[in-house]
């Protein structure tokens, strides 16, 4: 690109502020909309594979995040009663650790904060209100009244997406996939050093993953009725009750899970945009674009790296155009390798019917894409 551009990020989650990291690094202008007032990611904790920490390490944050979390390498698989079954090393690309587990706050304060020193303005509790792309540039009208003229516009605004609503109408909205994550921070068990993956007798499954020295948080995936909302003043009760069956870390760990508060559901949807990533200088990446579910726990990985390599085609482009085109090539087909492999996972962990295609990708399974996905993105 020989000019500078001008962009305009809508959504200041971790795909976003990634992407205003890595552009105002090579001398663009960027600013970010960001609907919430302040920067207080909701959620528990993440865990940022080892890709993700490579995106991290080339955006400059990678010892503020190991700083902020809990490094680890090895998973554990074990029986509902708490008994180990295997362990499995974590794959590493090069000059990154394997994983670290993270509180969301922390990572959105170490991504703002390092937006913010890279010269990006925020704008929160903002949002678009209007936009018209004349094919040179993108008139944006935002919701505190101001207008400006942006080179490019980028949706990096989470799973609901109004951009893409924007774009495509409704032709891809959340498929909601029949089960829900139930998660809770609890203080860290000295035994949990990296993350613990505990299987049901049912299609129930906990996850104990450390986030600080002294954090961990507890994960539960279960079946759930689409319309089903944990009771404010009982979840803790209602996730108890789930995990009835369960001994060992997760049995000691919700012991200590005592109030409703601080228990945080999510419903478990994808979205598959099946077409073009853009419309014209209009783009949407992430979970707006391809939003998995959680089960190789690689959907905001998947994100930093489209802000990482969006950058990247932008810089080696000439134009706006071919440098869209070359970061969508670049993308597509990792990001629906995630999202179908996570999706087959959940299915054969919950005892869902799978498709001969999900069979076929299955054999890669959990290590195959661990290894897979420490090539370079
Ligand atoms: C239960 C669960 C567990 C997960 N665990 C992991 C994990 O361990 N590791 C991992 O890599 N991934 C994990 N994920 C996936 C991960 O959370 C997402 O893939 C990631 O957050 C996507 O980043 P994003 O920037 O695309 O969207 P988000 O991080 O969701 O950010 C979207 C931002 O857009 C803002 N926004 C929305 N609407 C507007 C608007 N109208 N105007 C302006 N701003 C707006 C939102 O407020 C938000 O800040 C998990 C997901 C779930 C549901």
């Amino acid at each position: 690109m020989a000019e500078p551009l001008r962009v305009l990020v809508h959504g200041g989650g971790i795909g976003g502020l990634t992407l205003a990291v890595a552009l105002a690094g090579s001398g663009h202008t960027v600013e970010v909309v960001e609907l919430r007032d302040e920067l207080d990611a909701l959620g528990v904790g993440i865990i940022q594979p080892s890709n993700a920490l490579h995106v991290m390490r080339e955006i400059g944050v990678l010892d503020a995040c190991l700083a902020a979390g809990f490094e680890w390498e090895v998973l554990t698989i074990c029986d509902q009663a708490g008994a180990t079954l295997a362990k499995i090393p974590q794959p590493r690309m090069d000059g990154v650790p394997a994983s670290n587990g993270i509180p969301r706050p922390a990572l959105a304060q170490v991504l703002g904060t390092a937006a913010v020193a890279a010269g990006v303005p925020i704008r929160f509790g903002t949002t678009i209100d209007a936009l018209a792309d004349d094919g040179a540039g993108v008139e944006v009208t935002l919701s505190d009244g101001s207008r400006a003229r942006w080179d490019l516009v980028v949706g990096f605004d989470g799973i609901g997406s109004p951009l893409r609503t924007r774009l495509y109408g409704d032709r891809f909205t959340p498929e909601y996939t029949g089960f829900a994550n139930w998660r809770v921070t609890v203080d860290r068990l000295p035994e949990i050093r990296g993350v613990v993956v505990s299987a049901g007798r049912t299609s129930t499954k906990a996850l104990l993953t450390p986030i600080t020295d002294e954090l961990m948080y507890l994960a539960a995936v279960t079946a759930e009725e689409p319309d089903f909302r944990p009771d404010p003043a009982r979840a803790h009760e209602q996730l108890r009750e789930r995990l009835a069956g369960f001994g060992g870390p997760v049995a000691e760990a919700l012991a200590s899970v005592n109030t409703a508060d601080g228990v945080v559901y999510s419903r478990i949807s994808q979205v598959t945009v099946d077409a073009p990533w853009h419309v014209g200088r209009v783009v949407i990446a992430g979970d707006a674009a391809h939003a998995s579910t959680p089960n190789l726990a690689q959907g905001a990985a998947m994100a930093v790296e489209d802000a990482l390599v969006l950058a990247r085609s932008l810089d080696a482009e000439e134009d706006v155009a071919a440098g869209i085109a070359a970061w969508e090539e670049r993308r597509r087909s990792r990001a629906m390798f995630v999202q179908n492999l996570s999706r087959a996972i959940l299915k054969e962990e919950t005892g869902t019917a799978t498709t001969p295609e999900e069979d076929e990708l299955l054999k890669t399974g959990m290590p195959g894409a661990a290894h897979a996905l420490v090539e370079p993105y």
